[in-house]
């Protein structure tokens, strides 16, 4: 199975997602084994969601809160985010990491939830530059997938995305993907036994079409998580059709 996801990030107004989702059901077709997905702000998700209802195209939730209900102010539970239309949901974005102090004591919760409640748990890992530089990549990584000892029954996604290759216009080498992916495979296999094989791992980082071909080629590499050029309808088709 490959996946391609756009992560839209904080873009995007009810006009664009309608002209995007206008332009992307104009032309896209499903292809068996490819799973389209779009991870809309949260406002945009009921939208998005009535726009692709009775295609095949996905929608996820940019992340989620691990609590069922209460007094939260201003986060959005799994089971709102399913009931928006979500069937997945990215958790631990570098972004999150960094702006909303995500952590692996944060992150194990919100996977344990997704998965309760049906949500395909997208979790999220990369080093940053200063982390690749001191020859700490691996190490990090190895923090970051640790929680996946307790990852519970259930589909669960792992997305690789180094920091410092995340709309910056620097992807990571083809060389550099394959090491990683190889070693986050033998991690999941080590932490969940024989279903960490099956857990698709995707790659993203200044993922575009031009790129895109050569980066599905690398051994693990499931798909693409895709910021920047999955704005555009055009280069999404490009990019599932690429999947294909
Ligand atoms: C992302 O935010 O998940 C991402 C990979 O962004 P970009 O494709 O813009 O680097």
């Amino acid at each position: 199975m490959r996946m391609v996801v756009a992560n839209w990030k904080m873009n995007h107004l009810r006009r664009d997602a309608e002209a995007f989702c206008a332009s992307l059901l104009g032309a896209y077709k499903p292809v068996d084994g490819v799973v389209a997905a779009i991870a809309p702000p949260f406002p945009l998700i009921p939208v998005v969601s009535r726009l692709v209802a009775g295609s095949a195209v996905r929608v996820y939730a940019q992340n989620a809160h691990a609590e069922a209900k209460g007094a939260y102010t201003g986060e959005v539970s799994m089971a709102m985010a399913m009931d928006a239309g979500c069937t997945g949901v990215l958790l631990g974005h570098s972004e999150r990491r960094q702006y909303n102090g995500e952590t692996e004591a944060t992150l194990l919760p919100k996977v344990k939830a997704a998965a309760a409640q049906g949500l395909l748990p997208m979790l999220c890992v990369g080093e940053t530059l200063a982390q690749r530089d001191a020859g700490a990549t691996l190490d990090v990584l190895r923090g970051q997938l640790s929680i996946l000892a307790q990852a519970p029954e259930g589909p669960i996604a792992v997305a690789y995305e180094p920091v410092w290759a995340i709309g910056t216009g620097r992807v990571a080498t083809v060389e550099q993907i394959a090491e990683v992916h190889a070693f986050i495979r033998k991690e999941l296999l080590a932490l969940m036994g024989p279903r960490g094989g099956d857990v698709p791992i995707l790659y993203g980082g200044s993922v575009t079409p031009d790129n895109f071909q050569d980066i599905l080629k690398v051994p693990h590499v499931a798909g693409g998580l895709v910021g920047g050029a999955s704005l555009d309808p055009a280069k999404f088709l490009k990019l599932l059709d690429i999947a294909a």
